[in-house]
């Protein structure tokens, strides 16, 4: 894809790069916003750009696929990579500049210390399914936090756990930012926008949907009284019957602390992670108790 050179967005590649403009915006008295994404950016991506630009000046995006969060047999090598695209929208999001460092600038001297968040908001859903896959996610979110010192960083609730445990290791490690949830952005059909979409085939796609629309049906349900363990029985029947394969988890966890929950007396989410043939996806929904 051509670029003319005014739509071009400024693309650093060095942490030395990347806190020297910094610095400069600083010294102009901006304040800075942090983005992290993985790239192959979409509409979902789009929407925190612009959220995380209402809430600041500048709003850096890194581009990063980081290995440490992935493991062995996960999708690593074959995880989408498009970064003259991702420029293209991340400045038409309203961010001002794309980091976008090698695995050599991030990790210069290989992975001996690493952040690691411990205890319940880890030992459960995509902790337990994906081991290791938090402690990446920490060690580079917390790489990044120091690379750019933002005064905010936006994350997505798509990856909810994700933000719950950023939220605990920022509180834990008092490191000096502001970290915002954003809401997930769905297709039209429901299906929650994510860069592994891409993976799926025509017929696997048109049923991908039903994962979200089982648990906004087992919701209203839980919320209109139905057993928890029989709305999610029911959820479990669905996916299967309609394509899904293996089922990671499918639960009803607190909003917080994400302590298991069977029954609906406080904010709450359910929790879904299934195979749509060989893509992971995963999706969750806020549930509320009703008010007397
Ligand atoms: P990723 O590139 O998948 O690591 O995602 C980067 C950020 O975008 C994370 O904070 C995600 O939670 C967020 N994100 C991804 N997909 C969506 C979506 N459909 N809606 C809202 N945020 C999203």
């Amino acid at each position: 894809m051509g670029l003319s050179a005014a739509r071009k967005i400024e693309v650093v590649t060095t942490v030395a790069d990347l806190r020297a403009r910094v610095a400069e915006w600083r010294a102009e008295g901006l304040t800075v916003g942090l983005v992290p994404t993985m790239g192959a950016l979409h509409e979902g991506h789009m929407s925190l750009f612009r959220q995380a630009k209402m809430m600041t000046d500048k709003v850096i995006v890194s581009v990063f696929v980081n290995p440490t969060q992935f493991g062995p047999n996960e999708d690593f090598d074959a995880y989408p990579r498009k970064l003259e695209e991702d420029c293209f929208k991340a400045k038409m999001a309203g961010a001002s500049l794309v980091f976008a460092p090698s695995v050599a600038e991030m990790y210069p001297n290989g992975h001996a210390t690493a952040v690691d968040v411990t205890g319940p908001l880890v030992d459960c859903l995509c902790g337990l399914a994906r081991p290791g896959h938090f402690r990446g996610v920490a060690t580079v979110v917390s790489k990044l936090l120091l690379m750019v010192s933002p005064d905010m960083a936006l994350f997505g609730e798509k990856d909810y756990q994700q933000l719950m445990v950023i939220r605990r290791m920022v509180a834990d490690l008092a490191i000096p930012v502001r970290i915002e949830g954003a809401p997930i952005h769905r297709e039209v059909d429901g299906l929650a926008l994510s860069s592994r979409n891409a993976y799926l085939s025509d017929s696997e796609r048109a049923n991908a949907n039903l994962m979200y629309k089982s648990l906004w049906q087992a919701g209203q349900d839980i919320a209109g009284g139905k057993r928890v363990q029989d709305a999610l029985d029911w959820v479990a029947d669905e996916l299967v019957r309609l394509g899904f394969g293996r089922i990671d988890y499918l639960e009803m966890r607190d909003a917080e602390t994400l302590a298991e929950m069977d029954s609906l007396d406080r904010p709450a989410r359910l929790f879904a992670a299934a195979f749509m043939g060989k893509t992971r996806l995963i999706d969750n929904i806020p549930l509320e108790p009703r008010t007397a």
